[in-house]
């Protein structure tokens, strides 16, 4: 049985649509081993079309091509590659060396496409460029060596995973008689080996030397001439043996060895590649950024709010009547309708104490009188403008100076104090107020000076606190009866805290005026927070667009690489994955470059932000950068995957044609 044969391959190429030419009639060939064949004729006659169909890279032809008594017709991708991986070396007039990779890895190529392990790779690789007398260039680059020289790299590429035929498609055609002779010997001796040999050549001299010449001519074979019978040469058969390295089939490109390529990639268009993943990187770190400056704000304001805050009271309001408000006009703001809060009856104070783990109760009473009440003091006088009885809520914690007012006395906070001077405390003030439209006064004595976080409204508004009993009682007095319009509940454990504040909303009341701002105020931030991560997500659009751009070029641009490694038994897979590292690689880069510049700038806005106000104003979680870098490399891989499918289509037998 031949190794190889044609029976009534035809092709044709279709012009214009319709009409068909045909570049190959009806072509019957047989081959066996140990064989050397000129295929010789004229520029254009079809020889390199019949090359790529022996090959494996062009499947479109009438007639069938046996290979060891297999169809490859009737083969599947798969084995097609397979069969162009072990089967077939290809040797072209161009070389066709892959210019950024070493001399070595030129040649080992071919095998980390079959997953051979590296040590196998290099020590194959060695052995074959050594026998082929380039022992002193394994490591230079394509274009640092001669044309004989890279032929030769060529042919040890194509012997590397021992293929049984080799197809040399005018190995000589770009050297001189020397070199040429240099080649045609080599090509003699690979085919003494044991193997077919097919060699497209136009010199007369270089086809006598083989032991059968087939003339083509216009597309149909006219001369099968076999001259000589090569003496199968015995010891040299071991030369290029090399079926122990060999793939079990079907193995393919792994992983590490793709990402070690596209890094390889890479770094031949290295400052494209670093310019492209700053830009991206400048999208990944305004995001962080926003996200992290949110939380900062937040985290500074929930901290300073919730320090003066005793975790064991829970205050508790009734809900303002928004009824009363629907008529929102400066003239109903200006009116202290505030306190107009309905207060609270019995049966409210039994459902609040009935809630788990409150062990006790507390009445309040809080009034903004905005300016209605007033104190004065040695002759100097202040106006009120909130009226608030103390509850447990209120601790050492919140004392400027002096101690918590015992019954006869109150405190006030420091705006008071500035008013009617800081020797106040322990001497006696008259507290006016108005209730019902009649004013109130009464002699306390001041025991000390409140405070509060920075951001409180208590902190500005002249306050003055009383125990809840005096100003029963002071009501009493004048016959008023005083209704509590605020609870404190209290919990025997901080872990109760929660749970009960859940509870008190799920009743329909509101918790403090303090935690209603800073729910409010908290909500506000995150909308300004996603406000401004969308737009610096717009850049993340760019970038995308940007990786199109520069992966699409980047597969023009090595169209003929990606049809080389396709002849050599690349697979689509295999391309398609190298390019989508390639995205990987750039999203990964520009995530770290991203995440670098956002700290970079967290530390230095943070120095500056603790000396201005004292806070760390930007506060990177570490869920933002694992969100940043997983964003970077989902977008990058996701904008790889076009251009990389695009790669992984291209025809082989057109990506080398190109010039
Ligand atoms: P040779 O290698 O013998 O010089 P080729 O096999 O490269 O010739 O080409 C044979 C013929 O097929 C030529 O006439 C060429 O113009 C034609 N041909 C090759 N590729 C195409 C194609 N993609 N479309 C149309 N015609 C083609
Ligand atoms: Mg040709």
């Amino acid at each position: 049985m031949s190794i190889l044969s044609l029976k009534n391959i035809s092709k044709y190429y279709k012009v214009k649509s319709s009409e068909k030419v045909y570049v190959l009639k009806d072509i019957n060939l047989s081959f066996e081993k140990n064989e050397l064949v000129a295929i010789i004729g004229e520029s254009g006659s079809g020889k390199s079309t019949l090359m790529n169909l022996i090959g494996g890279l062009d499947s479109k032809y009438n007639g069938e091509l046996f290979v060891n008594g297999d169809n490859i017709k009737k083969f599947k991708k798969r084995e097609l590659d397979d069969y162009r991986k072990n089967k077939i070396g290809f040797v072209f007039q161009s070389f066709n060396l892959i210019p950024h990779l070493s001399i070595l890895n030129n040649v080992a190529i071919a095998m980390t496409l079959s997953n051979v392990k590296k040590k196998e790779r290099v020590k194959r690789a060695k052995e074959l460029l050594i026998e082929l007398g380039l022992k002193d260039h394994i490591n230079k680059k394509p274009n640092q060596l001669s044309g004989g020289q890279k032929q030769r790299v060529a042919i040890a590429r194509a012997l590397v995973n021992d293929p049984e035929i080799i197809i040399a498609d005018e190995p000589t055609g770009s050297l001189d008689s020397k070199t040429s002779m240099q080649v045609l010997e080599i090509m003699k001796s690979i085919a003494k080996a044991g193997k077919l040999v097919i060699m497209v050549t136009h010199s007369e001299k270089v086809a006598s030397c083989c032991s059968r010449v087939i003339k083509i001519a216009d597309g149909s074979i006219n001369e099968d001439n076999k001259s000589f019978e090569l003496e199968a040469a015995v010891g040299d058969e071991k030369n290029y043996e090399g079926s122990r390295y060999i793939r079990k089939r079907g193995k393919s490109l792994n992983s590490f060895n793709a990402i070690k390529l596209a890094l390889t990639n890479m770094k031949e268009k290295a400052i494209r590649n670093i310019f492209i993943s700053i830009g991206s990187s400048i999208g990944i770190m305004s995001l962080i950024l926003m996200l992290a400056f949110g939380n900062g704000i937040k985290a500074y304001f929930n901290r300073t709010m919730n320090s003066y805050v005793n975790p064991l009271v829970i205050e508790v309001n009734m809900p303002s009547d928004d009824s009363e408000t629907v008529d929102l006009d400066i003239a109903t703001i200006q009116k202290p309708d505030i306190n107009k809060q309905t207060p609270f009856k019995e049966e409210d104070i039994k459902k609040l104490s009935e809630i788990e783990n409150v062990s006790s109760i507390e009445k309040g009473f809080n009034e903004i009188s905005l300016g209605a009440d007033s104190l004065s003091y040695n002759g100097k006088g202040s106006n009120v403008m909130r009226l608030s009885t103390i509850s447990s809520n209120i601790t050492e914690s919140n004392l400027k100076e002096g101690t918590l007012p015992k019954d006869g006395e109150i405190l006030i906070n420091k705006t008071i104090s500035d008013k009617v001077g800081e020797d106040v405390i322990g001497k006696k003030v008259t507290l006016s107020i108005l209730v019902n439209q009649k004013v109130l006064k009464k002699e306390f004595v001041v025991s000390g000076i409140y405070t509060t976080a920075g951001g409180d409204l208590t902190s500005i508004m002249k306050s003055v606190f009383l125990n809840y009993s005096d100003l029963e009682n002071w009501y009493l007095e004048n016959k008023y009866e005083l209704k509590s319009n605020v609870m404190y509940l209290n919990t025997p454990s901080e872990k109760y805290t929660d749970g009960i504040k859940e509870k008190v909303k799920e009743l329909g009341y509101s918790g403090s005026s303090q935690e209603q701002m800073l729910n409010m105020f908290n909500s506000m931030i995150s909308i300004l927070t996603y406000v401004l991560s969308g737009i610096s997500a717009v850049s993340l659009v760019v970038s995308a667009i940007m990786i199109v751009v520069i992966m699409y070029i980047s597969v023009v641009e090595r169209t003929k690489e990606i049809g080389i490694i396709k002849a050599i038994g690349g697979r689509r897979k295999d391309i398609r994955k190298i390019f989508v590292l390639e995205a990987f690689l750039i999203g990964c880069f520009s995530g770290i470059i991203g995440l670098a510049f956002a700290y970079a700038l967290m530390r230095g806005i943070n120095i500056k932000s603790i000396k201005l106000f004292g806070i760390n104003l930007v506060l990177i979680k570490k869920s933002y950068a694992a969100f940043g870098l997983t964003l970077s490399i989902a977008i990058s891989v996701l904008a790889g995957l076009l251009p990389a499918n695009k790669a992984a289509r291209l025809d082989p037998v057109e990506s080398l044609r190109r010039e």
